[in-house]
């Protein structure tokens, strides 16, 4: 089996460490109902899909894919 030749120093062990904290998680005001959503995401409170206005096919191509394709 192979074995680390050296104990990690305090340093390299920061180093590595250095990605592992937790990050806030996006959020913003949903623009329907106001609640609370993750960006490009559906609503949880009013199930719409908010995006910004150029992504608008992006948009009807998510609903579509909601739907089970009854939007072409
Ligand atoms: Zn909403």
């Amino acid at each position: 089996m192979a074995v680390p030749k050296r104990k990690t120093s305090p340093s390299k062990r920061g180093m590595r460490r250095s990605h592992d904290s937790l990050k806030v998680e996006a959020f913003q005001e949903c623009s329907n109902c106001g609640e609370l959503k993750r960006p490009h995401h559906v609503c949880n409170a009013c199930g719409i899909i908010t995006a910004a206005k150029s992504s608008l096919s992006l948009n009807f191509r998510t609903i579509a894919l909601l739907h089970g394709g009854m939007i072409s």
